[in-house]
C-alpha cells in the first residue's frame, strides 16, 4: 500500500513538474507579447497628433485588448520575438477585406484616397448624387485610383426613396448616370440608405434586380457615425475576428467622415499586419445582404 502511494506521488510530482515547466515556457513565449510598450506606427502617430483631444481620450481608456493574443504585433515587438516560432503575417495565407465608404464624396475624400494609396488599398464608394456634383474631382480621382464606384441614391431620406420600388430605381438610375457623366464608368453597384433591411421589400428588391443592379449591404459595421473615435477601430476589429470564420466576403461599412479619416490609418495598419489585402467590390461578386 505504501509503495503504491509512493508511486502515485511520483506520477503526480512528474505531472506537476511538467505543468510548471510548460507554464514557464508559455510565460517566456508570452512575455514579449504582453509588453505594454506598444510602439505606434508612424502613420498612427500622425493621425493621433491631429487632435490632442483624441489622444487624451485614448490615454484615459483601457488598452484595446486585455487578452494580448489578439493585440497587433508591431515591428519592434516582432524584433524582440526572434526566438519565438510564432507565425508572422508574412507566412499566413492571404486574406481579403472589402472597405466600403458611404455618403460621400466629402471634403475629406482626397485625404481618404491618399491614405488608401499609401496602403495599396482598393475600396468601394457608395455615393450620393448631390455630393458627387459638389466634389466631381474626388469622384474622378477615385476612378483613376482603381476604386469601385456605386450609387447610394439622391435624397438619403427613408420616406422618399423607399416610397415604392420605382422611387428606389429612379434614385439609383440618377446616381449611376452621374457616375457615368463624371467618370465614364458604367456601374451597376448600389447600396440603399440604411441598408436593405427592413426597407427593401420583395418588390423593391425585384425592381433593382430587374435593372441588373447588384444591391450590397455589409457584414461588418464600424459604427463610425456613432463612435467617432478609436472605438470604431476596436469595434471593427472585433467583428472581423468573429466574421472571418465564415465563408462570406468581409465587407466593412465606413463613412466618408472626418473622424473616420483620423482612425483609418490604424485600421489599415492593423489589417495589413494581419496579412489582409484590400480589394474593391465588382459586378461579378455575389452581393451579401443584412439578415
Ligand atoms: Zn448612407
Amino acid at each position: 500500500m505504501k509503495r503504491k502511494t509512493a508511486r502515485w506521488c511520483t506520477v503526480l510530482c512528474l505531472i506537476g513538474g511538467l505543468v510548471t515547466s510548460s507554464s514557464a515556457v508559455a510565460g517566456q513565449v508570452k512575455k514579449p507579447v504582453v509588453n505594454q510598450s506598444f510602439s505606434e506606427p508612424k502613420e498612427i502617430k500622425m493621425a493621433y497628433h491631429r487632435s490632442d483631444d483624441v489622444l487624451k481620450q485614448l490615454e484615459s481608456k483601457p488598452p484595446r485588448f486585455s487578452d494580448d493574443d489578439t493585440k497587433p504585433v508591431t515591428q519592434s515587438e516582432t524584433n524582440d520575438l526572434t526566438a519565438v516560432p510564432a507565425s508572422t503575417p508574412a507566412q499566413a495565407p492571404s486574406k481579403t477585406v472589402y472597405l466600403t465608404f458611404d455618403d460621400g464624396p466629402h471634403k475629406v475624400s482626397d485625404r481618404i484616397l491618399a491614405i488608401l494609396n499609401e496602403y495599396d488599398a482598393k475600396a468601394t464608394f457608395f455615393m450620393l448624387d448631390g455630393n458627387m456634383r459638389n466634389f466631381p474631382d474626388s469622384v474622378k480621382r477615385m476612378a483613376e485610383d482603381g476604386h469601385s464606384l456605386g450609387a447610394h441614391g439622391v435624397t438619403h431620406d427613408k420616406k422618399k426613396i423607399y416610397q415604392s420600388p420605382q422611387t428606389v430605381v429612379a434614385e439609383m438610375d440618377q446616381t449611376l448616370k452621374t457616375i457615368k457623366e463624371i467618370t465614364g464608368i458604367d456601374s451597376s453597384l448600389i447600396r440603399t440608405p440604411y441598408g436593405s433591411v427592413p426597407h427593401m421589400k420583395e418588390p423593391h428588391k425585384k425592381a433593382v434586380s430587374d435593372k441588373g443592379y447588384q444591391l450590397w449591404d455589409w457584414n461588418i459595421d464600424s459604427k463610425d457615425w456613432f463612435y467617432r473615435d478609436k472605438r470604431l477601430v476596436d469595434n471593427t476589429i472585433a467583428q472581423i475576428a468573429e466574421k472571418s470564420k465564415k465563408e462570406e466576403p468581409l465587407v466593412i461599412l465606413l463613412h466618408e467622415r472626418e473622424e473616420t479619416l483620423v482612425q483609418l490609418p490604424e485600421l489599415l495598419q492593423y489589417l495589413k499586419e494581419q496579412n489582409y489585402s484590400f480589394r474593391a467590390l465588382d459586378a461579378e461578386m455575389t452581393p451579401i445582404h443584412l439578415k
